[in-house]
């Protein structure tokens, strides 16, 4: 628990608690085992006004920064992963809009997410560049006043399911240029996608992480966002920062509740031939008492980087690319030992925490991956460019 947070985002901790007890709870079982894209859990959220959190207030929204997507990603996450996930994807599309966003983008996108009408995600990865997110080979041309798009994106969240997609593209032959890439806003109906099979991951099975492939789609120019070759200041002063802190509340939301759950156990789970729980066991204390440092030392840490980038502080980078790299490590030390603690119970094919240590298992993987961001962090120490 973080004691200094002001009173609005206080309240809306409190409002993603409740809707994670009332509806995440009881579907997050079922989405994991069917692979199954939260519908209901996301519809809820909207309902309770959460899509909007990075919307300016003059628009409906909460007008938060990246404290609050951290604490609430990591209250979602606490109930379910999946769900965090896509909520999370959402908040950092939406910023990516928010960050230079026309009156048109207001009026079309932003206040009907205010609403809780409308729902985002990111489509940057691709096959080809695989965890290099920041180098799109799907492509664009202008048509007079539209752009045509074409290429495949790789692991969308949410995809098929949400209703507007921001898009990273490079013109044809500059491929190796970050500075010709391009974000645009590519909506869910528009004509010429075609989505891959169905997403069944190891964890985060909810997630509809699925191909997608881009085939001459037709979108307004209105919907690029900001200039032609801006993606890459969106990608490094937008994006990276928004997900890097998304993921550390979605990561640190499953240790935090895979400890809980183990500590219930060793409360609760009685030897006969001892009479006695299993939290009599000293050995066992070390290994609470070891997992819960690490939450609450990562926590702080991501706090921490959350806070000197919403302030814009240098160092503002390195510190979050420390708390995504911390707590990717946290979150798969922490559920490991959750389950070794939850024994043959945890082990279950359904168990709560088996799920959540599946799901942590993405922590690694996604991009920037924790080599890229390890790589990264030491470049930036010694003063050499990220790329
Ligand atoms: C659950 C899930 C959800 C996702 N959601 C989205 C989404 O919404 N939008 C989106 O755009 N993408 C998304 N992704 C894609 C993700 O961000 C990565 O792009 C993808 O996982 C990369 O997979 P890959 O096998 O191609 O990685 P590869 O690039 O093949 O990497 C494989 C391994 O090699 C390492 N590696 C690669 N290059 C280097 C290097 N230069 N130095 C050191 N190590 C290196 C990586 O760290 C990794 O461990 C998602 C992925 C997952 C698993």
């Amino acid at each position: 628990m973080d004691m200094a947070v002001a009173d609005d985002l206080s309240q809306l901790g409190s409002t993603a608690r409740r809707v994670g007890a009332e509806v995440l709870d009881a579907n997050a079982a079922s989405v994991d085992a069917n692979a199954q894209w939260p519908a209901e859990n996301m519809q809820a959220l909207a309902k309770a006004g959460l899509l909007g959190l990075h919307v300016p207030k003059r628009l409906g929204g909460h007008g938060q920064g990246m404290l609050a997507l951290s604490m609430i990603c990591e209250e979602l996450a606490r109930h379910c992963g999946s769900t965090a996930m896509c909520y999370g994807m959402h908040c950092v599309a939406t910023q990516a809009l928010v960050a230079k966003a026309t009156p048109e983008h207001e009026s079309r996108y932003l206040q009907p997410i205010a609403r809780g009408e409308h729902i985002m995600s990111l489509a940057l990865s691709e096959p080809g560049t695989g965890s290099h997110f920041y180098l799109p080979r799907s492509h664009f041309r202008a048509d007079e006043d539209e752009f045509v798009l074409s290429g495949v994106k790789g692991f969308v969240t949410s995809g098929g399911h949400a209703d507007s997609y921001v898009v990273s593209l490079t013109s044809p032959g500059a491929e190796n240029d970050p500075g010709s890439f391009t974000l645009v806003l590519v909506e869910g109906k528009s004509e010429g996608l075609r989505w891959g099979e169905a997403w069944h991951g190891y964890g985060m099975r909810g997630n509809s992480s699925r191909t997608l492939h881009l085939e001459h789609v037709r979108v307004p120019a209105m919907n690029l966002l900001g200039a032609r070759g801006d993606q890459i200041w969106y990608t490094f002063e937008i994006v990276l920062p928004h997900f890097l802190i998304a993921m550390a509340g979605v990561y640190l939301g499953l240790a935090a509740a895979s400890l809980e759950l183990a500590i219930e156990h060793l409360k609760t789970r009685e030897h006969q031939h001892t009479g006695e729980t299993l939290s009599t066991q000293p050995v066992l204390w070390h290994d609470v008492a070891g997992a819960w440092t690490e939450v609450e030392a990562t926590r702080r840490l991501a706090h921490h980087a959350a806070r000197l980038a919403d302030a814009g502080s240098p160092g503002a980078t390195q510190a979050l690319l420390a708390a995504k790299a911390k707590v990717a490590k946290t979150c798969n030390q922490v559920t490991d030992t959750a389950m070794a603690l939850l024994g043959g119970r945890g082990y279950g094919e359904n168990s709560a925490v088996a799920r959540m240590h599946r799901d942590a298992r993405a922590a690694q993987v996604m991009s920037p991956t924790t080599h890229l961001v390890e790589a990264w962090l030491g470049r930036s120490l010694l003063g050499l460019p990220l790329l």
